[in-house]
């Protein structure tokens, strides 16, 4: 059965089911004991979150979210390390990489302050914004995405979608824009560092020019924001190109403290370019390499 994505139209928001069989027959979320709904290939359509593991933060219209794997069910308790090869793992990273909406579901038993108090709720459609690795409570590594609830849902209230059927395209492309993610916010000091670097990619040595001038993206090392909470500050940011910053921000290449730049492979691609008015620290790069696995 073809994997469908966005709201139902037989379970709106506020939907409530007993268990999660009674959910699965709904086609709201399919798998009977599964957290994520989704393969590699196709991406995620749903999740549930019911506090089955320690390291999830439910805060409502975001959530911070845990991947699957390594939980033993006997012991409830995480045994070994999650990994992003692990295909419902990589179900929400595709979901984020192709803005595809996700289904939040909450059950009881989760954060008591947005948890129904009984069964599985339907809560709406959510963005995974973001992804990365972490050392959990356990102390084994546990995958993390962060999602956002959809601020218009309204576009995948009326049309549920499916990725097998032939793309029809769209005629309102506004709708279009209101799925893609990828926002780069220039602030001073990334202004600064790209103006230092005279908006030559630190990576590749690229220089990129457009009508206006040129393009280039101050890239956070350590992202800003909950829960990284990086700096604002030169020595957290890079003049990059955007290749270079996506691959950056997902994991793609990772940095060592002597400055040579790695692919996720671990085979050296090039050496960060530098400037004596542009000091990096190394720790920015450290936290940023513990994100992958990397450290
Ligand atoms: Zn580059």
């Amino acid at each position: 059965m073809a994997r469908i994505f966005g709201e139902l139209e037989h379970s709106p928001v506020g939907s409530v089911w007993v268990n999660r069989k009674e959910l699965a027959a709904a086609g709201v979320h399919r798998p009977t004991m599964n957290g994520i709904s989704g393969t590699a290939a196709e991406g995620a359509d749903s999740i549930v979150i019911s506090g089955g593991y320690e390291d999830d933060l439910d805060l409502g219209e975001e959530i911070i979210y845990t991947g699957t794997g390594g939980y033993d069910t006997a012991s409830r308790k995480q045994i070994s390390d999650q990994t992003f090869s692990n295909t419902n793992n990589a179900g929400l990273v595709t979901s984020q990489l192709q803005g595809l909406p996700v289904r939040v579901i909450r059950g009881a038993g989760g954060d008591p302050g947005f948890s129904p108090t009984s069964g599985y709720r339907y809560d709406g459609l959510y963005s995974v914004v973001d992804h990365w690795s972490e050392i959990g409570k356990s102390g084994f590594r546990v995958c993390r995405y962060r999602l956002v609830a959809l601020t218009d849902p309204a576009i995948f209230h009326a049309q549920p979608f499916t990725k097998d059927a032939v793309p029809i395209g769209e005629t309102n492309p506004r709708r279009i824009s209101a799925i893609t993610t990828r926002v780069v916010r220039s602030t001073k000091v990334s202004e600064y560092v790209k103006k230092i670097h005279e908006y030559r990619c630190q990576i590749c040595g690229i220089e990129i020019m457009i009508p206006n001038g040129k393009l280039a993206e101050g890239a956070h090392i350590r992202a800003l924001g909950k829960p990284h909470n990086g700096p604002d500050s030169i020595d957290n940011v890079l003049c990059l190109c955007p290749n270079h910053h996506s691959a950056f921000d997902l994991g793609g290449i990772w940095v060592s403290d002597d400055l040579s730049v790695f692919d996720f492979n671990g085979i050296k691609i090039g050496t960060i370019s530098t400037n004596p008015k542009h000091n990096l620290d190394n720790q920015h790069f450290a936290y940023h390499r513990s994100l992958w696995g990397n450290e």
